[in-house]
Formats: C-alpha cells, structure tokens, sequence
C-alpha cells in the first residue's frame, strides 16, 4: 500500500529523495510493510485490482470484507515439504485503516423469530432470543492515480456486544465471537468449518448492507429510491446471504411487501460466477442456517416456492424445476439463489461465460437469458506494469511518450516500433535486469537457492490445484532429466524452471505435487550433468509481493490449465503486460489472449475445451498412455521407484491419479502436445530479435486486459455510475 499510495498521488519520488536525505532506503521501508491478508488467491486480488480502477476512473465504489486477524498462512518449505505458520499481517499495525466505531452495526445470530399480524393485517417478523455481534468497520482509503476519487476497502471486525441473552457462557461468547474473524478460510474452492464460514458470510453482509441502508437513509430518507442509487456487486457466492439480507431489511424493518422488496432486491444485486468446478460451488446445509440465521432461512424457503411456482406456471418440468431450484436435497444452492435474487450475471472471461449459460447453469440461463453476460477479467496496469517495472515504462515511454500512463490504450502505439531492433535489444537488456533484481531478491531470503540471470525463465505461479496442473510442467522436467541423462550430446538453452504455489491446508494431493517440484528439483540441483542445462526453483510463500517481482523478470507463462477448467485467470494478464510469452492451453482469458495477439506470438497446446467434453463422453482411457507411450510410462514409473524420494511411497498418490483414479484433468492426453509446445518456444528463442518482437507486442496488445477496461464495461452495463465531478 505504501509503495502504491505514494505512486498514486504523485509523491513517490519525493519521499524517496526525501528519506534518503535522512538516510533511509525507501525500499527498506517498503519490505516492512506485510501483504494485506484478506484473500485467497485470484479472487481477491481482482477485487483489488478492481477497487484501484473504480478509484483511478474516478467512479465511486467501495469494498467490503472482514477484516481477518490471520491471512493465508504463511508458506515455509522444510524437507521439501509445505509447512504453513500463521501470518498475523496487523502485527506490526496497519498504518493505513482507520476505526470507525461510530459506524458500528449490530449483527444478530441464531434465536427465534415471531409472527403475528399486524394493523392493516399483514404479518410481522421479529426476531428475538438473538446473539448480538458489534461489526465495526476499519476502513482503507483506496486512492487512485490522476484522480481526487478516494473509495475506501472497508474491513469488519467482530466485537463482543453488550447485549448478551441470559445464560450465555460469557467466555464462550467472547471467544465465539473472536472466531468470526480469526482465520481467512484458505480455499475458497470447499466448504470447510462449515457452521463458521456460514458466520464469517453473513457477518461481514449484514454489516457492509446495515450500513449502506444507514447511509442511504441520511442522505436520502427513504428507502423507495434505493435501486436508483445503489448496487451490490456479489463477487462469487461468498456474500449471496445478502440478497436474504436486503429482504429481510426492507419487510421486517421498513414495512415493505415480499413483492415490492423483491423487486428492489432484483434491481439491487449483480452477480459475478468465479468457477464451474462443481465441488467450488458452494452449497449450505438448510439446518445449518436455519439454526444460524433463521429469519433468513425463511426468506429463503419462501424465494424457492415462489419461485419453483413461477416455473411450475411457466410449464416446465418437476425435473427441470428440480435442477434449478435453490433448495435442494436439504441444502441451499448459494449460485442458484444469486441469479435468481439478481438483474445480473456476469462470467470473467468470454469462454466461461459460455459455458455457465450453456452447461453450468444452462437451465437458468433457459429461464432468465436476458441477465447472463460476461466481462473479461482485467488487472491493474498501474501496480502491475508502472509500479512493478518502472525499468520497461521508461524504455517505453522513449518510443511513444507518457500518454499511455493516462490512457492504458495507447500502450497499442508501442505497435509501430516492435520492429526496430534498438528497442528489441533494450527490452531485452531491462528482461536480464529485472532477472538480476529478481535473483538479488530471492537471495537476500533464502540465501542457499541459487538462480542465474542468463536463462529462459519459464514461470508457473499460481495456487496449487489439481486443475491448474503444475504436475504435467513437473512431469515435462522431469522429461527433460531423463534426456538428459540418457544422450551425452543433449543440448538446450538453459532454463531456470519457477514454480510460486500454496496449497489449502487440507490438500493433500495439492502437498504431495509441492513436495514432487521439490524433490526434482534437489535430485537436479546435484546432478553436475542435468544442472548445467536446467535449474527448478519453488519459491516458497508465494504472494503479491513475490508476483511484483517475478513477473517483471519472466520469458514464459505458463497456463497450462485443463481446457474449460480456468474461468479467466488473471495472472496469464499480468506477465503479457510484461511481455512474458504464454505458453497456455485454450482456457479462460488464454483464449483471448491468442486472439488479439495472434498464433505466432503466443504458444498454444493441447485438447480445446469441447475436445476435453467429447473425450470423457467417448471414455477416456489413462490407463494406455501409460501402455503406449514409453517416456509417460518412465515417468510414472519414477513417482514410486526411488528416482525423486528415498520414500517410494511418497509420491503414490500421484501415481494412482494416472493408474487408477484415470486422470481426472486429462494431464496425459495434453502431455506430447505440451512437449512440442517447448520445442516452438525454444525454436522461437533461438533468434532473439524475432523473439523480443514478440514479446513487445504482447505488451503493446495488453490494453484489453487492463482493468480499467473491465470496469467501464461493468459501469456501461450493469453499474451505470457517473464520474465523481471534481
Ligand atoms: C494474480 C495472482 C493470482 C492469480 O493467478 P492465476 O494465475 O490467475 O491463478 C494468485 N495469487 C497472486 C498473489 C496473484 O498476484
């Protein structure tokens, strides 16, 4: 935030000459400050990435999270193995958020609720027996560059109240109470603590929407015109207990009929679907938050009948109302709910908003065509290019001037100078700088690892799934050892392999394919004859701060995700504004990327997402790769053989993936292809002018995934914000 406030308001130089004035590095200074712990991975980083946008366009638009005491751990490696220590991130303070006690919103759990009737003989709900929560928010001021717009990130915080019901163990309360926002969940792809998680939802969605009506009823007064100047953007299904919420406040508190607070409701809330990983989709017991949240299980149960009638009126089948309802099997469907209780529902990139309308949620979509839409993922050109590699901004800011720090489109002028092999040349000589910074970084950390600036650095970093398929890059490694074992006169460019990756804590599959990459690369790292040609670095605890710097310093992308899997990813958008080549299957916003930049300037492999469909209908067999081809069979073998782990039943679980759990993520059908993707990508770096051509129109094509792109497609279409007049 340091780094990023100062850039922003222009003061950075300043403090920097400044500090050093009194004899302190700025950049000292920087390593201080911890990363802000509230997400997960890609999730909210977008948010953030987001935020900075809204703030940089001049539009007005807040975020609202938990503030959690503990982000995702903190990742160590010991004996090539993730161990996770907490990372307690508000330690040395947070210098940046500010307390606001006086905006403090009660928020009630479990209890009971009433009915009776009342004067005009409509029904009344009032909830009592409750337990009382104090959510007070701390709230960042989230400044953006060339605007007096500052939005504010604001963070909730759990406190106990005062109004606690009779009998209550009060240390229990007072603990239950700190749980609320002890730990950020460290997957946001299962549903685990699962009564907490429900609690950590509905905590910081009561809150955020307490005080939006609160502020909306100061300025306005009444609550009729709410739509015309609110909306609510649901980023996944994490916050959808808000459209319960919203209902709940609008008939229990101001007097509304379900029909009138419906309406408001649909014309409040946008929907944005992260995944189609169907174990992602979140899905709550009802006795779980009919327990927890009563009132709103009620609410809940009556949009489900309502709207299992509306279909039934429509003529459709039990089946088909079935498949689209929001309760089901005795659990609450969140996605359902947030498109049926929204106006719309956006995909992030353009492949995955098909498949949501045509697979996913195909039924809905039948029902409700008129809300899907997509909006391609963007990312940040100011933390993620001007801020993170000042080195290329200035080489391009020679050849086409400062006005694409204004305007990120006119980075496309960089177009009619890809050619000149003086700009060629430079961009490759800030490349091997970013390398040495980077290495200086690395070092300065874990001082035994060791990383030569004068290689390709081929780049996976991401956190560790079973989908995004780390283990066929490993498996292609380890291809390369055996080569390279076997032929005397092998050669290669050398190639410094880096691999950046946390996997959830309950991930046991996601361990072992950290602890593989770990294993190789010791075995290499003392083989004298393999490490001449190929080095493989895990950089542990990967984070923002580590992205900043790596991405800078990256030859190759790899995003190598199984086709229809990745919904957009956002890091594939960060090292093309680098100028990082993607070597990448046809997935999420890959598939985008290939389209503006063209086939030759990206490298593009294996089974396209209808193809991956067709294959498992038709019976995918992994069983007769393993047969048929022998370096897959070799590698096989090698998991449970000694080759990587004295311990050969270490890596038996990845063994069993192929042999008997079939390959779930199709690595083998995608592996031969994937090999000869590496040739081309090595056949491209033999010619370095041809190669850092390409490289410089990736950056020069990169404007479409900014997101300040993404935000005035979300303002034109769904928001319709006006500017902040100045
Ligand atoms: C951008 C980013 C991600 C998302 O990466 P994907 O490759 O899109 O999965 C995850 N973690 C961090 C720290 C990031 O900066």
């Amino acid at each position: 935030m340091l780094k990023n406030n100062l850039m922003s308001i222009g003061f950075y130089d300043l403090v920097k000459e400044s500090l050093r004035d009194i004899g302190t590095d700025i950049e000292d200074l920087e390593e201080l400050e911890a990363d802000a712990g509230l997400g997960n991975g890609g999730l909210g980083r977008l948010a953030a990435c987001f935020l900075d946008s809204l703030a940089s366009l001049d539009y007005c638009g807040n975020g609202n999270t938990i503030r959690y005491k503990n982000g995702l751990f903190k990742q160590l490696i010991e004996n090539n193995e993730q161990v996770e220590v907490p990372d307690q991130w508000l330690r040395i303070d947070n210098p940046f958020e500010v307390r606001k006690p006086d905006k403090t919103v009660d928020v009630r759990y479990y209890g009971d609720v009433e009915v009776s009737r009342g004067e005009n003989g409509g029904l009344i709900f009032h909830r009592y027996n409750t337990e009382h929560v104090l959510a007070v928010p701390y709230d960042m001021p989230i400044v953006g560059e060339n605007s007096t717009t500052c939005n504010l990130l604001r963070m909730w915080s759990a406190e106990p109240s005062d109004d606690i019901p009779a009998g209550r163990d009060y240390r229990k309360y007072l603990s239950d109470v700190d749980d609320i926002c002890l730990n950020l969940y460290p997957d946001d792809s299962t549903e685990e603590g699962r009564i907490l998680r429900i609690k950590q939802e509905y905590f910081f969605v009561a809150a955020g929407l307490g005080s939006i009506i609160r502020d909306h009823l100061y300025t306005f007064g009444r609550l009729d015109n709410l739509a015309d100047k609110v909306v609510i953007q649901l980023n996944d299904t994490h916050p959808a207990l808000a459209i319960t919420e919203l209902m709940r406040i609008l008939m229990d508190n101001y007097s509304f009929e379900w029909d009138d607070a419906w309406t408001m409701t649909k014309k409040v809330f946008a929907y944005t679907n992260h995944t189609v990983m169907q174990e992602a989709l979140e899905k709550w017991p009802c006795a779980y938050i009919k327990k927890l949240l009563p009132r709103n299980y009620m609410i809940i149960e009556e949009i489900d009948r309502r709207f299992r009638s509306y279909l039934y009126d429509l003529g459709k089948t039990p089946a088909f109302i079935e498949s689209v309802a929001i309760i089901s099997e005795n659990s609450v469907r969140m996605a359902n709910l947030s498109i049926v209780g929204s106006f719309s529902v956006n995909g992030v990139a353009k492949i995955h908003s098909d498949i949501i309308k045509n697979n996913t949620f195909a039924n809905l979509y039948e029902v409700f065509p008129e809300r899907f839409n997509n909006k391609t993922n963007g990312v940040t050109p100011r933390r993620w290019l001007f801020y993170s590699n000042p080195e290329l901004c200035s080489l391009i800011e020679k050849y086409i001037g400062k006005g694409f720090r204004k305007d990120f489109n006119r980075i496309a002028d960089l177009l009619n100078h890809v050619d000149d092999p003086e700009l060629q040349e430079a961009f490759l000589r800030v490349k091997k700088q970013k390398k040495k910074d980077f290495a200086k970084f690395l070092e300065r950390s874990f001082p035994e690892m060791d990383i030569d600036p004068n290689t390709i650095f081929d780049v996976q970093i991401k956190r560790l799934h079973a989908y995004k398929r780390q283990l066929l890059n490993i498996m292609y490694v380890m291809s390369l050892y055996f080569r390279i074992k076997e032929d005397p006169m092998f050669t290669m460019e050398k190639t410094t392999f880096v691999f950046g990756a946390k996997a959830a804590t309950s991930y046991h599959f996601a361990k072992k394919v950290i602890k593989l990459i770990n294993c190789v690369s010791e075995v290499i790292r003392k083989d004298e004859q393999v490490s001449k040609f190929i080095n493989v670095v895990f950089v542990p605890n990967y984070r923002v701060t580590v992205a900043e710097k790596l991405i800078p310093a990256s030859d190759i992308s790899e995003q190598i995700s199984t086709a229809g899997k990745e919904a957009s990813g956002t890091g594939n958008m960060k090292f093309m504004m680098n100028g990082a080549l993607t070597l990448g299957t046809l997935d999420g916003a890959n598939v985008e990327i290939r389209e503006l930049v063209g086939d030759d300037n990206c490298v593009i492999f294996g089974l396209h997402e209808d193809e991956v469909t067709a294959m498992k209908v038709a019976g995918y067999r992994a069983f007769s790769y393993y047969q048929e081809d022998p370096l897959l069979h070799r590698i096989i073998d090698s998991l449970t053989d000694g080759t990587w782990s004295s311990d050969r039943d270490d890596f038996k679980i990845i063994s069993d993936e192929f042999l008997i759990n079939n390959d779930e993520y199709m690595l083998l059908a995608d592996f031969r292809s994937y090999l000869e993707a590496h040739d081309r990508i090595y056949q491209i770096y033999r010619d370095k002018h041809a190669y850092a051509r390409k490289c410089l129109i990736n950056i020069a094509k990169s404007a479409y995934f900014s997101s300040d792109r993404t935000i005035q497609e979300y303002v034109d279409d769904i928001w319709h914000l006006d500017k902040v007049h100045k």
